[in-house]
C-alpha cells in the first residue's frame, strides 16, 4: 500500500484492503512490492497487459456504492455487502480456503493442524528438510 504513488489502496470497516481502479496510473509498484503476488495487470492471452492493476477484491467490490452497476463493471460481485462469503471460500469443496474474522479463522487452522498431529513439529527445519534441525547433521554440516 505505501508504494503507491497515487494512494490507490484503502481499507474498508470490515479490514479488506482495496484498490481504487480511477486512481491507478498503472506504475506497476505494487505488483513489484507485494509479497503475496495479489496485484495483477490484467490478463489477455499468454502474456499480462499494462493497464490498470487489478486485484482479489475479497469479493467487496470497490469504492463506488454497494452493488451499482458501476461498481459491478469494475469490480464484479460485491458479495461481502449482500452478507455472502467470498465465492471462492463458499464453493471451496474441502475447505481449505475459509473467509471471515482473522481470529476465528486462525483458531480454526490451529486446530486443523495440532488434530492432523503435527503439533508444535508444524513450523522448523526439521519439518522442511527432514533430520534433527542440528547443522552437524545436515548435508555437509560441522559440528
Ligand atoms: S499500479 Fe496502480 S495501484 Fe499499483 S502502485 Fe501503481 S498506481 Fe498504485
Ligand atoms: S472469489 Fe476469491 S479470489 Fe476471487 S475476488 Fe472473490 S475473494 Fe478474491
Amino acid at each position: 500500500m505505501a508504494v503507491c504513488p497515487v494512494d490507490c489502496f484503502y481499507k474498508t470497516d470490515e479490514g479488506v484492503v482495496l484498490h481504487d481502479k480511477d486512481l491507478c496510473i498503472g506504475c506497476g509498484y505494487c505488483f513489484y512490492a507485494c509479497p503475496f503476488g495479489a496485484p495483477q495487470f490484467p490478463q489477455a492471452g499468454a502474456f499480462g497487459l499494462r493497464g490498470k492493476m487489478d486485484k482479489c477484491t475479497y469479493c467487496a467490490g470497490g469504492p463506488e456504492e454497494n452493488n451499482s452497476a458501476e461498481e459491478f463493471r469494475k469490480y464484479g460481485r460485491n458479495r461481502l455487502a449482500e452478507g455472502k462469503l467470498p465465492a471462492c471460500a463458499e464453493m471451496c469443496s474441502t475447505k481449505a480456503l475459509l473467509a471471515g474474522d482473522a481470529e476465528v479463522i486462525t483458531k480454526i487452522y490451529k486446530t486443523r493442524v495440532v488434530t492432523r498431529g503435527k503439533g508444535e513439529e508444524i513450523w522448523g527445519w526439521s519439518m522442511a528438510y527432514g533430520g534433527s534441525g542440528k547443522l552437524a547433521d545436515q548435508p555437509g554440516g560441522r559440528a
